[in-house]
């Protein structure tokens, strides 16, 4: 591993000045259940790392306000999983979380690391891209909203920009009735990365969102109708590596795009 400076501020102001001053070969360590790897792997070698863990007002709440629920960015795994709002409303993003890594990972890793590190087959992103979540940034200069369907530019690469770190997740309560549902597949049960997800949701009307990973570059969201699911899985752009191959990862969409359906369906109903 390469030597590099590692800072643990207790301040907004400390973060933004390390972030500035070494930017842009500094990291933020969330979890560090992404970041860890790559440092000891060398394919991340920043010059210095900063822990954020211990800032003041650093949150790791979930709470409900102006119709949305905010989740802060040091919220791990097993916090979401556990969360009665987030059960209530979001089930399929619980699902997601509930599969990342083991009970270790879950206690470790967040929910905004997971989405910074931009993994086209992130667990948690298209459950976050079908409910619609918008990701809260802050920098030395400010505040602004990017929507996560514009926060993904590629693998491992965000609209961050430098001296930019995500402060939290917003989820937008649903205002009409809608049932959604996620779905994965691994090469083994256990800890393993997908192969492919995908989550779904659907209204009273019959409109459908869907949203799948390690399925295209970045995650992505596609709309449509319970009658065109081959269409909108079609969109998918696969490729094959260790996980799988890109016509079995294609046809797997379908497979999870119907299951997923049907039990969004099911969570419609009741
Ligand atoms: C054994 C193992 C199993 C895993 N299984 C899964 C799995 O099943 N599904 C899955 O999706 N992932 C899995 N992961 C990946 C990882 O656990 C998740 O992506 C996790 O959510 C990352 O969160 P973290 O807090 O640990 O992020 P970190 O490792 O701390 O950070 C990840 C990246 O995001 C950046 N970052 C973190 N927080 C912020 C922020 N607030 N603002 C700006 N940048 C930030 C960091 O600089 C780094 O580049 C696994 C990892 C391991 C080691």
């Amino acid at each position: 591993m390469q030597p590099f400076a590692y800072f643990r501020p207790e301040s907004r102001g400390e973060v933004f000045a390390a972030l500035r001053e070494f930017a842009p070969d500094v990291r933020i360590l969330a979890g560090g259940t992404d970041l860890m790897v790559r440092l000891r792997s060398g394919r991340f070698r920043p010059n210095a790392v900063v822990d954020v863990k211990r800032v003041s007002g650093w949150s790791s709440q979930i709470v409900e306000t102006e119709g949305v629920l905010r989740v802060g960015a040091g919220v791990t795994m097993t916090d979401l999983v556990s969360a009665p709002s987030v059960q209530q409303h979001f089930p399929a993003l619980v699902e997601a979380a509930s599969v990342v890594g083991s009970v270790q990972i879950r206690n470790r890793a967040t929910l905004a690391g997971n989405i910074c590190n931009a993994s086209p087959a992130a667990d948690t992103a298209p459950p976050l891209l079908v409910y619609g979540a918008v990701v809260n940034v802050a920098s030395r200069a400010g505040e602004r909203q990017i929507p996560l369907s514009e926060f993904f530019l590629g693998p491992g690469r965000t609209a961050l920009a430098a001296g930019e770190l995500v402060e939290s997740i917003d989820l937008p309560i649903p205002v009409e009735a809608a049932g959604s549902a996620f779905q994965r597949i691994t090469r083994r049960r256990g800890v393993d990365l997908a192969t492919a997800n995908l989550s779904c949701s659907v209204n009273r009307a019959g409109e459908v969102r869907m949203a799948f990973g390690a399925a295209a570059p970045i995650p992505l969201l596609v709309t449509g109708t319970a009658a065109s699911l081959e269409e909108m899985t079609a969109q998918a752009r696969p490729i094959s590596d260790v996980r799988g191959g890109a016509a079995y990862r294609q046809a797997m969409l379908l497979v999870m795009a119907r299951r997923a359906l049907e039990v969004s369906l099911g969570r419609l109903r009741q």
